[in-house]
């Protein structure tokens, strides 16, 4: 669904994206990660054609962006940071607008803008003035302007930027709701956002990627963690036996039973060559698991080795 090659930006001195690659599957729903100035803004204003990178290419939809905008435009919802609003129309007269400006044929209009403003919980609030809205609803107005054409791709930049607890909890609900007809990447730099609402995250810092994973294998290590019932004797020895085990660490008892993190040399799973080893010794095993970090470890170990 997207194809971004190579792409590079800069704004006079200051280089905003290096050599950016990444790609998006239809159907996936990817968070764009990173903190304050990582490029994240540029990234997404060169996917949906508002900007020319210097170098670099995108295909959306197998469409080049830059010289077939207008196709791209047609399968491509965007929410801009800050979402162009005008204060003084009406949500349904706004979306009206909205509809003109995407060509979206008169006789389709109004049930477009109702499948919109469903989708987005607006339909009791059509008359009010956008002006006097709260930011949770403006975003939400932002939301069903991106899908008023039904678009596969939705881009979405800080979605949840500067909205309350109750806000973003709602803006999510409605991105997963999104989700289920639209691929959909959205740019965050909050952690929870990432870990609620995505499959895979594509974590960028002063202009470079610096991961793109599942969050699963993000979170993944080489370790394991095994929690017996009484301390046993030759653990050490027998769990050096094992091929892809380079150590033995006593944790923090948990719980009072004694708790062990196994090290791997690689990203291989221990567990089911531990699990084997224990029956065969008869261990008294309370807890055998794979460690898994925090997606905030994983981010912050980044951040500290950019
Ligand atoms: P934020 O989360 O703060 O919005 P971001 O990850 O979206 O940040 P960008 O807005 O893409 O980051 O900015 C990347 C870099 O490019 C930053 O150093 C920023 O200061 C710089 N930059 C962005 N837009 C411009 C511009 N119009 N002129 C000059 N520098 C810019």
């Amino acid at each position: 669904m997207i194809e971004a090659h190579n792409l590079t930006k800069s704004y006079g001195t200051v280089q905003a994206l290096r050599d950016v690659s990444f790609s998006l599957h239809e159907g996936e729903i990817v968070g764009l990660l990173g903190p304050n100035g990582a490029g994240k803004t540029t990234t997404i204003k060169i996917l949906t054609g508002y900007l020319q990178p210097d170098s670099g290419e995108v295909r959306i939809d197998g469409l080049d962006v830059l010289t077939q905008t207008r196709a791209v435009q047609q399968r491509l919802g965007y929410l801009p940071e800050s979402a162009p609003l005008y204060p003084e129309l009406s949500i349904q007269r706004y979306l009206q607008m909205m509809a003109d400006l995407r060509e979206i044929p008169a006789d389709e209009q109004t049930e477009r803008i109702s499948e919109a403003v469903y989708a987005t919980n607006l339909t009791d609030h059509l008359t009010r003035p956008i002006g006097e809205l709260s930011k949770g609803f403006r975003q939400r107005v932002g939301l069903a302007q991106a899908i008023l054409h039904r678009p596969k791709l939705l881009i979405l930049d800080e979605p949840t930027i500067g909205l309350d607890p109750t806000q973003i909890l709602d803006i999510r609900r409605l991105i997963q709701r999104l989700a289920r007809h639209s691929t959909i990447l959205f740019s965050t730099h909050i952690l929870s956002e990432v870990e609620a609402l995505c499959d895979r995250a594509i974590i960028v810092l002063n202009g470079e990627i610096k991961a793109d994973a599942r969050l699963s294998e993000l979170a993944s290590t080489a370790d394991a963690i095994l929690v017996l019932q009484d301390r046993v004797s030759g653990l050490e020895k027998e769990l050096g036996k094992l091929s892809g085990v380079r150590g033995l660490e006593p944790m923090r008892s948990q719980d009072g039973y004694p708790a062990y993190r196994i090290l791997g040399t690689q990203k291989a799973d221990l567990c089911p060559s531990i699990y084997d080893l224990a029956r065969a010794q008869a261990w008294p095993v309370r807890e055998l698991r794979r460690d898994a970090k925090t997606l905030e470890s994983v981010f912050n170990n980044l951040v500290t080795s950019a």
